[in-house]
């Protein structure tokens, strides 16, 4: 296997499909996927987005912090049917929370969560980093270097990092690898910058990929899928 520690970020919106923001379907595929890496002994955390729920940057209008918590508050629709769907698999999972929540979880804890993972138990952080003004992106990067992950994959919508935009432009071609400082300066959506910096930092790979069934595994198992941040 290519990489035996991964923080995997799922967008909020891996986990919609046909109209709704939160699908059995969708779940359960990503909940097979995770299985398959669990199975392939990978040490796997996940960080789940938010943005099917509330978006700050879709909103932006009315009280910032307000809109924030909300987009932060949306993990929990995502993360506990996911919860659920690997509990049903028989894989053991840890959710943990990132500010009070109201919920059955725990709050972070370093040496919970390291724990957790020795156990081999899958680990969920739901709500951000806890704080406004962050996206689950940066989230994901902190999580990420907490847990000594090798790589942080961000599977989402698209495929990859392209020259320009492939739905606009046909000649539009993905960019294999990427260094941090040219997607900073590119101004690149496919990512927030503030996480890309925390990355860079401390040399730690992004993997851009589209999440579709399979590619978790292949990428685990070494093909060179998508785009690499280093
Ligand atoms: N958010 C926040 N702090 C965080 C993470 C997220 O305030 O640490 C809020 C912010 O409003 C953001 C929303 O939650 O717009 C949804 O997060 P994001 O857009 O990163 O979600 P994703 O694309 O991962 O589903």
């Amino acid at each position: 296997m290519k990489y035996k520690n991964v923080l995997i970020k799922f967008s909020g919106e891996a986990f919609g499909d046909k109209g709704k923001p939160v699908n059995k379907r969708q779940v359960k595929l990503i909940a097979s996927e995770i299985k398959e890496l669990v199975k392939a002994k990978v040490k796997v955390a996940i960080v789940c987005g938010g943005g099917n729920v509330s978006r700050w940057k879709d909103v932006k209008k009315g009280d910032r912090v307000e809109v924030d918590l909300k987009g932060m508050k949306g993990g929990l629709k995502n993360v506990i049917p996911l919860e659920k769907a690997l509990k049903e698999m028989k894989v053991k999972v840890q959710v943990f929370t990132s500010f009070s929540l109201n919920t059955k979880y725990p709050k972070f804890n370093y040496s919970k969560v390291t724990k957790a993972l020795k156990e081999n138990k899958v680990v969920i952080f739901v709500s951000g980093t806890g704080h406004p003004f962050f996206t689950h992106d940066t989230a994901a990067c902190l999580r990420a270097l907490e847990t000594n992950a090798e790589v942080l994959i961000k599977a989402t919508k698209v495929d990859g990092i392209y020259s320009a935009d492939p739905t606009l432009n046909k000649r539009a071609k993905r960019i294999k690898s990427i260094s941090y400082k040219s997607i900073i300066a590119k101004e690149l959506k496919i990512i927030d910058s503030v996480a890309v910096a925390l990355a860079q930092e401390n040399k730690l790979p992004i993997r851009i990929i589209k999440w579709q069934e399979g590619n978790l595994i292949k990428l685990i198992k070494g093909k060179n899928l998508g785009s690499i941040i280093k």
